[in-house]
């Protein structure tokens, strides 16, 4: 590694290391902190073990180390991309949750690592690095909204350590009735996406932040998605009667 430049001086070690290995060594990016190495478990954000990440990384091998991005990450399996393309709803949300699991959102923490903000802070509550979890989960605003909706959702934010481990959780839910999980799933991926939309519009122009009009619009939206399915495959009666 030339430390100077910040990259790998792969031709130290020559030949000695596979044509395949090198190029796989010269894309891991370096980190650019000063520090000595450490023991990093790479399921959990902060690095450190956790029972349910070790639970969670065993239960469904989701998780596997990143070859893109920081080894303190991880990347998303397929299954985890499985699960949201099951979900019933529009293919530009299911790409927006897929991008809020890959951390691939203009947060602004993402921003900010890229040096294309000055701080990375959420601008709606002043008081939290704004990463995807934060801005979709656990700013003030946001859990009014989960609480507010028909989920009746409480965000435990204590327990929540990347957003598609939570995505994946609560999916999962084995109590939920297979037809009540479909549309449970259905309103998870609408007031993800009214949050999504919401937090854009507050924060690039400057529009007033309202829960009540957020959870009416992603409610509305999931349930007129869901009666235009129902018809269109003439036969899911069942949705109907739990919609009306
Ligand atoms: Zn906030």
């Amino acid at each position: 590694m030339d430390k100077e430049e910040g990259t790998w001086n792969i031709e130290v070690v020559g030949e000695a290391i596979p044509e395949e290995d090198r190029t796989r060594i010269e894309k891991l990016p370096i980190c650019q902190r000063e520090g000595p190495d450490r023991v990093i478990w790479p399921y959990n954000k902060d690095g450190s073990y956790s029972v349910r990440s070790g639970y969670l990384s065993m239960k469904g091998s989701r998780h596997v180390r990143d070859g893109n991005r920081a080894s303190s990450s991880h990347i998303v399996s397929k299954s985890t991309w499985k699960q949201i393309w099951k979900i019933q709803a529009p293919s530009k949300i299911k790409n927006f949750l897929w991008k809020a699991c890959q951390n691939a959102l203009a947060t602004y923490q993402n921003l900010w690592k890229r040096r294309c903000c000055t701080t990375p802070t959420c601008q709606l509550c002043l008081h939290q690095e704004e990463s995807v979890e934060h801005l979709l989960l656990c700013c003030d605003w946001v859990q009014k909204v989960w609480f507010g909706s028909s989920l009746a959702y409480h965000v435990d934010r204590q327990s929540i350590t990347s957003f598609d481990f939570w995505l994946v959780g609560i999916f999962e839910m084995s109590s939920i009735k297979a037809l009540d999980k479909m549309i449970m799933q259905t309103r998870v991926a609408f007031i993800c996406w009214h949050i999504w939309k919401a937090r854009n519009a507050a924060t690039l122009e400057k529009k007033h932040l309202n829960a009540e009009q957020v959870i009416f619009l992603a409610e509305r939206a999931a349930s007129e998605y869901m009666e235009i399915k129902a018809f269109k495959e003439k036969g899911c009666l069942e949705i109907l009667l739990f919609l009306f």
